[in-house]
C-alpha cells in the first residue's frame, strides 16, 4: 500500500499523453500477496468486499481523479490503466474509437492500400520497407490523415462497395466506417481532404459511431458507364435497354457460392454509333463491368442489345445507404446482467 501514492503518479504521467473523459484502473499485484490475503481471511474469517486489489486500484484511481478532474467508469471507459505493482509499470491503452465518413476520389487512386509487387509485404528497397505499393489509394491518404487526428497507427477500414482505380467517386461519397485502435486523441474532423499524387480524396458527413456496427446497411448507387459496343446502337436498342431494366432483377452467378439475385432500378442510355454512355442505378453489390458485359449476370447490357458491349469506366455518382448501422449495446448488457439474479 506504501506504493498507492507512487503509481497514482506514475499513472498520471502516462495518461497525459491521452484526450480521454473516463478511466478505469486495474491491478496486478506481486507474485503470492492474493494467496497471502486469501490465507488470512480465511483464518480471521473476514468478510466484506474490499480486497488488497480493490483498495489499490481505488487509490490510484482517486489519485488520478484529484489531478485530472477525470471520471471513473467501470463499464466503458476511454482509456484502461493497468498498473503493475510488482514491476512498478503502468500501462495505458484506450478504447477503439470507430468513425463513420464518406470517400470522394479523383481516376488513379485505388480504394485499399495494395501490397508491394516486389516483396509481397515483405519489406523491400522498392517500397521503402512498409510491404505496401507506393501507388496512391484511399486507404493510405485516410491512414496518414487519421493518424495525425488521433495518433495512432493502428486502423482497421470497412468499405460500403468498392470501385475500379480509375474510377471517380463524387460527393458525396461512398461510405466506410474505420476503427482506430487505441487512439491518444478521439476526435475526427467532420470533413476533411488527404492530398495523393494525382489530386485529392476528400471526406465528408464524418461522425463518431457509438461502438462497433455489426451489420452494414444494404445500399444501392448510381453510376456513369462509358462503354463500347461491337456493332453500332440503334435508338430502339437504347429504348429496349430503358424499358428492360425498369426495377428488374438480375442473376448474379458466383461460381462455389450461391447466385446474388440483384436489383436493376433503372437504365437510361445515349449513344454514338458504337460508343455508350449508360446512366444506371444498380444495387450494391452487382458488379457493373460485368453487368455490362454479361459475364456470369443475365441480363446484362450485351444481352438486351444483342451485341457485345465492353464497359472502359465507370465513375460512381451517388451511394445511398437503405437503413442506418446497427450496434450491439455494450452498456445496456452490463446493466441487464447485473439486475439478473
Ligand atoms: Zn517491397
Amino acid at each position: 500500500m506504501d506504493a498507492t501514492d507512487e503509481m497514482a503518479e506514475r499513472t498520471r504521467r502516462e495518461v497525459r499523453a491521452y484526450e480521454f473523459r473516463t478511466f478505469a484502473v486495474g491491478i496486478t499485484l506481486p507474485e503470492g500477496v492474493q494467496e497471502r490475503e486469501d490465507e488470512l481471511r480465511s483464518e480471521l474469517r473476514l468478510k466484506g468486499n474490499e480486497t488488497v486489489k480493490t483498495q489499490a486500484a481505488r487509490l490510484v484511481a482517486s489519485g488520478v481523479v484529484r489531478s485530472t478532474r477525470k471520471r471513473v467508469d467501470k463499464a466503458r471507459p476511454d482509456l484502461s490503466v493497468l498498473a503493475d505493482f510488482g514491476t512498478g509499470e503502468v500501462s495505458v491503452s484506450s478504447r477503439p474509437a470507430f468513425f463513420y465518413g464518406r470517400y470522394s476520389k479523383p481516376a488513379g487512386v485505388s480504394q485499399r492500400r495494395l501490397l508491394c509487387p516486389e516483396c509481397r509485404g515483405g519489406g523491400c528497397q522498392k517500397c521503402g520497407g512498409t510491404g505496401f505499393d507506393r501507388k496512391p489509394s484511399v486507404e493510405e491518404a485516410l491512414r496518414r490523415k487519421i493518424g495525425e487526428f488521433t495518433g495512432s497507427e493502428r486502423m482497421i477500414f470497412t468499405w460500403l462497395g468498392s470501385e475500379d482505380r480509375e474510377s471517380r467517386v463524387f460527393p458525396p461519397g461512398r461510405p466506410f466506417v474505420v476503427e482506430v485502435k487505441s487512439p491518444k486523441k478521439r476526435r475526427i474532423p467532420t470533413r476533411f481532404g488527404a492530398r495523393v499524387k494525382r489530386g485529392l480524396v476528400s471526406v465528408s458527413s464524418g461522425r463518431t459511431l457509438p461502438s462497433k456496427p455489426v451489420t452494414l446497411p444494404p445500399f444501392r448507387f448510381l453510376t456513369r458507364i462509358k462503354a463500347r459496343a461491337a456493332a453500332n446502337i440503334t435508338p430502339e436498342g437504347l429504348r429496349e435497354l430503358r424499358a428492360r431494366f425498369r426495377r428488374a432483377e438480375v442473376t448474379f452467378e458466383r461460381p462455389g457460392n450461391r447466385p446474388a439475385f440483384k436489383k436493376v432500378y433503372s437504365v437510361a442510355a445515349s449513344a454514338k454509333g458504337k460508343a455508350l454512355v449508360i446512366d444506371a442505378e444498380l444495387d450494391g453489390g452487382l458488379p457493373v463491368k460485368r453487368f455490362v458485359s454479361g459475364e456470369l449476370v443475365s441480363p446484362s447490357v450485351s444481352e438486351v442489345l444483342k451485341t457485345e458491349v465492353g464497359c472502359r469506366t465507370f465513375d460512381i455518382c451517388r451511394v445511398k445507404e437503405k437503413g442506418g448501422f446497427r450496434f450491439t449495446e455494450v452498456a445496456r448488457n452490463k446493466e441487464k446482467d447485473q439486475v439478473a439474479p
